[in-house]
This record gives structure tokens, C-alpha cells and sequence, in this order.
């Protein structure tokens, strides 16, 4: 998939924790006290049914939505007083759906946040772009237009967007879910690759394979709570709650 002897990061891992967090929007409770702990160069995947509030969790975690109450740290430290532009440098993140730029090149796509945000100029930018497209397998597409890759690709390219900002940590949600099936495997396969790298992750998915294999340790959210969380291995072979058995028993 990448280029064997280059590593997809370099960062030195932080830890991530999510203490009490709440979010209400109106009278809609969406997380109503959610702890998460995820241990510097570790995975914790995210599952629960649609609606149980794991895409808000992640948008809380970068700021993106500010909790109402409860804190984020890393690496111990609560980074809620920090800007969050700068929290948000420090987390890449990749979504079902790419959002590549259409009339862009895919270099251009990977370069233009290192350019506008972490200052290099345009050689600079281009360089690093190029490596990271190498580092997913598609150095050879950097000049075309995103529409004329596969979903699989163009997830790719945006996984290579996102290392391109050096991030500290990353969050997926639902990354493999708008793809065609066959096209599933690259990108589980470079998601993989980062955990056993040890980069920090959450990856919010309903690959179970890659819950059960890949990830450190499972949370089990359901209507805005964690049920349960723990190793994989206890979470799927000795579900302790109904709710997390009758889940199971639909997704796997
Ligand atoms: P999941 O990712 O587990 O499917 P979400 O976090 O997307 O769940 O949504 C959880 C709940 O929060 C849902 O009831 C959804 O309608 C609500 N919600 C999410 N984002 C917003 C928003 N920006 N404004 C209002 N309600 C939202
Ligand atoms: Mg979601």
C-alpha cells in the first residue's frame, strides 16, 4: 500500500482524554457525560447505532462543537483555554465523505493547508505533498483532478491530506463507509498501518474486523452515553450488557 521503508508519521504520540463531556443542542441531549481515555500511540474505536452521538463525540473532541460541560486534555493537560484553531492543527481528521476540492489537482489538495497554515511556501509545500501522496501509494495521480480517482483513492489522498499538517492525533468517521466494497480494503489497510505505527487514534466505524484486530481498546456508545468500553476481546467475546449484545448481534 505506502512505500515500505517510510513510516506514514513521525510524531511523537500524545494521549487524548474526554472527561464528562456534555452537548446538548436545544432539548436534544446528545452527550450526556462521556468519558474516553486513549493512551498515547494507541486506537480506540468507536461503535454504537446511527444517532447514539459518536460523530458529535469527535466534533467535541477537536472543538468543533464546544461542550457544555466536562474537559479535553491532552497529553494530560486541558487544552479548552487553548485557541482552537491550534487544537484543531493538532488533530487530522478524515470523513466519509472526502471532500477533496473538484477543481484542484490532488497535489494541490494535499498541499494547500501546509501552505496556508503551517507556512511553507509553495516549493516547500509541493515537496512535502508529493511524499505524503507517495506514503499512500499514488504519487503517480498527484496531478490529476480527485473526480478521476476511485472513492477508495480519493479517501486515500484525503488520509495524505491530513498527515501532510504533522498531526499529533486522528480521528476517522465512518472513512470506509461511502465506499464500494472492494475498494473498503486500501483504505482499512493504511488506517491499520498508522495504529501499528502508533499514531493516537479514534476511529469511529462499523468494520468490526478492524475494531476487533486493529484497535486497542473499543467504546460502546448508545443514546449519548458509553455503555461499555474496554479491550476488543472483552467488548466481543463477553459483551456485559444487553445493549451491547443485541448491537452485536445486528452489526456482526
Ligand atoms: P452518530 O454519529 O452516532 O450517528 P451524531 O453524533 O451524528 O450520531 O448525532 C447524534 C444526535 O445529535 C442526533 O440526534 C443528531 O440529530 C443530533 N445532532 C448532531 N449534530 C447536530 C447539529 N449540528 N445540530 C442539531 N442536532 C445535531
Ligand atoms: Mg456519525
Amino acid at each position: 500500500m505506502s512505500t515500505p521503508d517510510l513510516p506514514l508519521t513521525q510524531q511523537q504520540p500524545v494521549s487524548l482524554t474526554g472527561r464528562d463531556l456534555h452537548l446538548s443542542f436545544g432539548d436534544n441531549q446528545v452527550l450526556r457525560g462521556v468519558d474516553i481515555h486513549v493512551e498515547a500511540g494507541t486506537t480506540t474505536t468507536v461503535i454504537g447505532p446511527s444517532g447514539s452521538g459518536k460523530s458529535t463525540l469527535l466534533r467535541v473532541l477537536n472543538r468543533l462543537h464546544e461542550p457544555q460541560s466536562g474537559d479535553i486534555l491532552i497529553d494530560g493537560r486541558s487544552v479548552l483555554r487553548d485557541n482552537p484553531d491550534r487544537l484543531r492543527r493538532r488533530i487530522g481528521m478524515v470523513f466519509q465523505q472526502f471532500n477533496l476540492f473538484p477543481h484542484m489537482s490532488v497535489l494541490d489538495n494535499v498541499a494547500l493547508a501546509p501552505r496556508k497554515l503551517r507556512g511553507l511556501d509553495s516549493e516547500q509545500a509541493r515537496a512535502l505533498a508529493l511524499r505524503e501522496l507517495g506514503k499512500v501509494g499514488l504519487q503517480a495521480k498527484a496531478e490529476v483532478r480527485p473526480a478521476t480517482l476511485s472513492g477508495g483513492q480519493q479517501q486515500r489522498v484525503a488520509i495524505a491530506r491530513a498527515l501532510a499538517m504533522k498531526p499529533q492525533i486522528m480521528f476517522f468517521d465512518e472513512a470506509t463507509s461511502a465506499l464500494d466494497p472492494e475498494l473498503v480494503k486500501g483504505v482499512l489497510a493504511l488506517m491499520t498501518e498508522l495504529s501499528q505505527e502508533g499514531m493516537t487514534m479514534v476511529v469511529v466505524t462499523h468494520e468490526m474486523g478492524y475494531a476487533r484486530e486493529v484497535s486497542d481498546s473499543v467504546l460502546f456508545m448508545d443514546h449519548g452515553r458509553v455503555i461499555e468500553t474496554g479491550p476488543p476481546v472483552q467488548l466481543f467475546e463477553a459483551p456485559a450488557t444487553e445493549r451491547l449484545q443485541n448491537f452485536l448481534a445486528e452489526v456482526l
